[in-house]
């Protein structure tokens, strides 16, 4: 298998995975951005045939220390490398774990190449999911949902559901996501103004990576679930449910015609949908402990606050408007989220350079790639723009 995306919290958990299951899978790729001394380890201990690093000097010192190390890897640079590795003919399944648009293109070639694709790269789907989902329906790929929510309803489905087909004939009524609400779902509202990254980034269940962290704060997070779900299950929005449940135990449901609510429950431990993800239709070991609900005692539901959680409206204005509008809020959100970051916007300028882009740009079919690529650079822009205004206000 390739792993895109290796270094990060969704590839370290699925080399955790794997490093159990030995003699079921091996590695043909692993790659990352930057971060030379974990892909360097990580090289050593999975011994894979490749390993991509986008980042060329990062690459010429890993090549060093591989070298060095005696190891037989070969290290290719540059981001066409991704797509090179995630469709390789040796390869059956590729986990899509880059962060944000730059994992869209290796992740279609994937797609395009016929893999079993293992999606935990969401903004994939929330930049062209249309295009995406087209890519699999032609090559027969078999796409299996990674994030905890989706794979939980994918696990609540019949067992023949192939994704991308519709639920409805299945006599599903809705489905509800979960959503924890973050670290910010008591805060007082007059406080968020001075919310810094690293407490946006604390979240109180989940140990993830910085942007999904802070998503995770503003539950834009949840907004990319939901337009995510629309395409995995063929569902229309208002089918598609948000429910806080601060104790992220139910990772999501779904609701039948004949009334009953089918869930999947489990430790909040991305090993646990990975490893699903990774044996389905089997069942195989994930070293996640075993959930003791007696220890948990209780399992709290509420109705997330638009006004604590604006990003979660826009994520529905986007998806009502359709075509290129997700692309759009997509890009804008990955700027300000970056902005934030860097310290060049406060926490509550985010929903506003989300909205203004939104607002801005013209919806348009999202029937090309061109045309994918050309909205979510456009947007990019817009977004930089909006930045420089925000960090000028007083
Ligand atoms: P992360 O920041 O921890 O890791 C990101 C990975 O992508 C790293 O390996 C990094 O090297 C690579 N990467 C970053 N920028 C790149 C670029 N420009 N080109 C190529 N590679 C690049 O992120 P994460 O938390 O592991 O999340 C990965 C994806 O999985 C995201 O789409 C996220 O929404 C999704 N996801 C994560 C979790 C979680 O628990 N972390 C849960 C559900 C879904
Ligand atoms: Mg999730």
């Amino acid at each position: 298998m390739t792993i895109l995306g290796s270094t990060g919290s969704i590839g370290v958990n699925t080399l955790d995975v794997l490093a159990r299951q030995h003699d079921r899978f091996e590695v043909h790729a692993l790659t990352a951005r930057s971060n030379v001394e974990r892909l360097a380890e990580q090289c050593l201990e999975h011994r894979p045939a490749v390993a991509v690093m986008v980042d060329p000097e990062a690459g010429a010192a890993l090549r060093d220390l591989l070298a060095r190390a005696g190891s037989r890897t070969e290290v290719r640079v540059g981001a066409p490398a991704l797509a090179a590795v995630a469709a390789a003919p040796e390869v059956e399944i590729v986990m899509a774990a880059i962060v944000g648009g730059a994992g869209l293109l290796p992740t279609l070639a994937a797609a395009e190449a016929g893999k079993r694709l293992l999606l935990a790269n969401k903004e994939a789907l929330v930049m062209s999911g249309a295009l995406l989902i087209d890519a699999v329906a032609r090559s027969g790929a078999r796409l299996l949902p990674v994030d905890s929510e989706h794979n939980a309803i994918f696990q609540c489905l019949p067992a023949g559901y192939r994704c991308a087909d519709p639920v409805h004939p299945h006599g599903v009524q809705q489905i509800w996501l979960t959503a924890s609400g973050g670290p910010f779902r008591e805060r007082l509202l007059e406080t968020f103004h001075s919310i810094t990254p690293d407490e946006a980034c604390a979240h109180p269940n989940w140990d993830m990576g910085r942007k999904i962290s802070v998503d995770s704060a503003t539950m834009m997070n949840k907004g990319l679930e939901v337009i995510e779900a629309r395409w995995l299950f063929a569902l229309e929005a208002d089918a598609i449910r948000v429910v806080l449940h601060p104790q992220s135990i139910v990772h999501s449901m779904v609701a039948y015609a004949d009334g009953s609510v089918l869930a999947q429950l489990g430790q909040p431990d991305m090993r646990t949908p990975i490893a699903h993800a990774l044996a389905w239709p089997g069942r195989m070991a994930s070293g996640v402990d075993a959930l003791d609900l007696l220890s948990v005692g209780r399992l709290d539901f509420a109705e997330p606050s638009p006004e604590r959680f604006p990003c979660l409206g826009l994520a529905y204005r986007a998806l009502a408007a359709g075509g290129t509008a997700t692309t759009v809020l997509n890009a804008a959100n990955e700027v300000a989220v970056a902005a934030f970051l860097e310290g060049k916007i406060p926490f509550t300028a985010i929903a506003r350079v989300i909205d203004d882009a939104l607002s801005a740009i013209p919806v348009e079919p999202a029937d090309s790639l061109e045309r994918i690529l050309a909205l979510d650079a456009r947007a990019r822009d817009y977004a930089w723009e909006s930045v420089a205004g925000a960090a000028a206000e007083p």
